[in-house]
């Protein structure tokens, strides 16, 4: 099996615009491609720099530079975050009301998993 890695223009694009999502996707699991995008974070910031030395960069600048970068990347893991979170939330959720509203006649015990919130596949 052969990973194909995005080019640097096609994660600088990533960077500018969050096109397309399978980039961020194949980051997420590539530990090569996370280098690249810390070098191409690390020339923004010089560039920043480079601007401040000069003169005082309005506020969206750094945003859309350095920040803009931080913030795609922390959606990225929010959602992932949240996800499990929904996950795990539900199956407590199950546990805790079904027992109590479809009355099995059974005593189930609610702290029996019904998925194994840490075994999924991946
Ligand atoms: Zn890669």
């Amino acid at each position: 099996m052969t990973t194909r890695h995005p080019s640097r223009p096609r994660l600088q694009r990533w960077l500018d615009t969050g096109d397309p999502r399978r980039v961020a996707n194949h980051i997420d699991t590539c530990e090569q491609c996370q280098q690249t995008l810390d070098e191409l974070t690390a020339l923004d910031e010089t560039t920043v720099a480079d601007l401040q030395a000069a003169t005082t960069p309005p506020e969206d600048l750094r945003e859309r530079t350095t920040g803009g970068v931080d913030a795609r990347l922390r959606d990225e893991a929010a959602l992932t975050a949240f996800g499990d979170l929904f996950a795990i939330g539900w199956d407590v959720v199950r546990a805790v009301i079904e027992p109590e509203t479809t009355d099995r006649g059974a005593a189930q015990d609610p702290s029996a998993p019904a998925d194994d919130p840490n075994g999924g596949p991946s």
